[in-house]
């Protein structure tokens, strides 16, 4: 299956995708973790992304789509993915539309985990990520731990969600993601899910919605979560 996730930040997209990708046994492709993963190591690309990341504005197409184009020709992609965080505007969507119609392939599903705005932001104050590794945690998940239960790195905020930060890229979520919702939905291919609950509840609707399409199967969806692949 290839799929892409929408909603906005700190619905929870990180977090389903990388759960959907395990349960499908195919790669989940995340944009922020390859743009921040990039800052730390001070690519040329990092250099290039790092003063969009910390204004919460979006990395310039023509680098983005690159990044990603690029990524989706490697081997392990050939399989199906999901992809977190991509696309975020329309440009993006017609140009991995457009790429993906010369493989003879398609977008399978976009799933959009709606929440309320005040629900996001909650979650994205709350989150802490490891310094070291990017592993990404619920601030009441990990408890008082200080360190990465992975890595032993130091959890820290994400400079980005910061309070002002995220103001801006709610902005920009509302005038250049949202109109995704639209876009995907006029070629049938959304699958809405409501991303309330836990990771579980909201994992367990997302399965069922994809297989009320026929995009997984019945035993596959029926399975419990977390114990496939
Ligand atoms: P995320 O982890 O998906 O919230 O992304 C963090 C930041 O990385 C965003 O605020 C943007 O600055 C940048 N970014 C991630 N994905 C994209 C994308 N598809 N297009 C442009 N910028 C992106």
């Amino acid at each position: 299956m290839r799929a892409v996730m929408l909603g906005l930040p700190g619905a929870g997209k990180g977090t389903q995708a990388e759960r959907l990708a395990a349960h499908l046994g195919v790669v989940r492709i995340s944009t922020g973790d390859i743009f921040r993963q990039a800052v730390r190591d001070q690519t040329p690309l990092g250099r290039q992304a790092q003063a969009y990341l910390e204004r919460g504005e979006l990395v310039p197409d023509e680098v983005t789509v690159g990044v990603v184009l690029e990524r989706l020709q490697a081997p392990d992609c050939r399989a199906g993915f999901v992809l977190d965080g991509f696309p975020r505007n329309l440009t993006q969507a017609r140009r991995l539309d457009e790429a993906l119609a010369g493989l003879k392939q398609q977008v399978d599903a976009a799933i959009y985990l709606s929440v309320p705005e005040e629900v996001a932001v909650r979650r994205i104050t709350g989150r802490r990520v490891c310094s070291r590794c990017g592993a990404t945690y619920a601030a009441d998940g990990v408890g008082p731990a200080a360190s990465c239960p992975q890595c032993g790195g130091t959890l820290v905020q994400r400079p980005d969600d910061r309070e002002e930060v995220v103001r801006q890229r709610l902005r920009v979520y509302e005038n250049e993601t949202r109109p995704l919702l639209e876009y995907y939905g006029a070629r049938g291919v959304r699958v809405d899910v409501d991303g309330t609950g836990t990771v579980e509840e909201v994992f367990r609707a997302l399965l069922s919605a994809l297989r009320q399409r026929g995009l997984v199967g019945t035993a596959e969806a029926a399975r419990r979560p977390g114990t496939s692949r």
